[in-house]
């Protein structure tokens, strides 16, 4: 693959997805570097952690549920707002509860549409059957900052903690059995997208899920982690890429570098110990562009179009 292939719009390799079990109740339906789901099976009934891209993609989500029991879904937890995360939906049928933080509903409701449009042309290949999307999956059950969901008596704790990867991120953690769905908060050796994030909060949200003490990890991209010092790793390595990227992007404008210039010493910085993580190259210009955003402009991310994204992309790599 080139390296200024636009984002991921050349990654046509498929990746097999399978199921790992994290614990008594949950499991990981996880790829290489995919987007990974996850499903928790109560005594009654399964709470499924994002949905994929599509319903015919989400599909494959619900026979490997099969495969494990055959328990009604009947609850559907988003952690956050990407589109790769949530128009998976309707492959679940109409009679679950879609439950989100009110920061997730918001930004479905403001940048949605636009958000799809974006991720569609980044990365094609996740988005098989797209046509069957029946429009954007609004939440049914929203919270503030903490619900949770007993399934018979097992209790799946939905937290907003605070932001980094998104308005509204959130994770699913079951307290008695210490298993955490990081969704985009953490990857696991893959690359941070951070381009609609919240930077300089980040590190703090990820000090809130260290005090959580997990003793398995679902990451948003990468290998589920299934002992504590694995976990620990991937809020550490997670930390480590933001931190460099927010210094080397900061340092180069400080120096009065143009945004081409600032990119490409972030780039040259990061390189050495990030550049093998998947999707590195797709995510840096928008990563960049967010920390000039947030040196410049102060907090609220611009919403990402299939427009903006192409334009930057000719800026930074043409
Ligand atoms: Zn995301």
């Amino acid at each position: 693959m080139s390296t200024t292939s636009f984002a991921s719009a050349a990654d046509n390799r498929e990746q097999t997805a399978r199921l790992v079990r994290l614990s008594a109740h949950a499991w990981a339906f996880a790829s290489d570097y995919d987007p990974n789901c996850g499903f928790i099976v109560g005594r009654d009934s399964v709470l499924v952690i994002d949905t994929r891209a599509t319903p015919t993609m989400a599909r494959q989500l619900m026979a490997a549920i099969r495969s494990v029991t055959p328990l009604p879904v009947r609850h559907l937890f988003l952690t956050h707002y990407h589109a790769v995360r949530v128009l998976g939906a309707a492959a679940f049928g109409p009679d679950i509860a879609v439950i989100a933080s009110e920061g997730t509903r918001t930004w479905i409701e403001e940048r949605g549409q636009a958000d799809y449009e974006s991720e569609r042309g980044r990365f094609p290949r996740l988005f098989q059957g797209a046509e069957d999307i029946p429009g954007l999956t609004r939440p049914s059950v929203t919270f503030k900052d903490q619900v949770s969901v007993w399934l018979g008596d097992l209790e799946v704790q939905l937290l907003h903690i605070g932001r980094g990867h998104s308005r509204g991120d959130s994770v699913a953690w079951i307290p008695s059995e210490g298993v955490l769905f990081a969704g985009d908060l953490v990857e696991n050796r893959c690359a941070v997208y951070a381009g609609d994030g919240y930077i300089r909060e980040w590190s703090a949200t990820l000090s809130k899920l260290e005090a959580l003490a997990p003793r398995a990890l679902l990451p948003g991209r990468g290998a589920p982690l299934q002992d504590a010092a694995g976990a620990q790793a991937a809020i550490d390595g997670t930390r480590g890429f933001l931190d460099a990227l927010w210094h080397a992007a900061a340092d180069a404008h400080g120096r009065g570098l143009d945004r081409r210039r600032v990119y490409e010493a972030a780039l040259a910085a990061l390189k050495p110990a990030y550049g093998d993580w998947p999707v590195f190259q797709h995510v840096m210009p928008f990563d960049v562009c967010r920390v000039l955003e947030e040196l410049q402009e102060g907090c609220e991310p611009s919403v990402w179009t299939d427009a903006r994204d192409k334009a930057l992309w000719a800026e930074l790599n043409g």
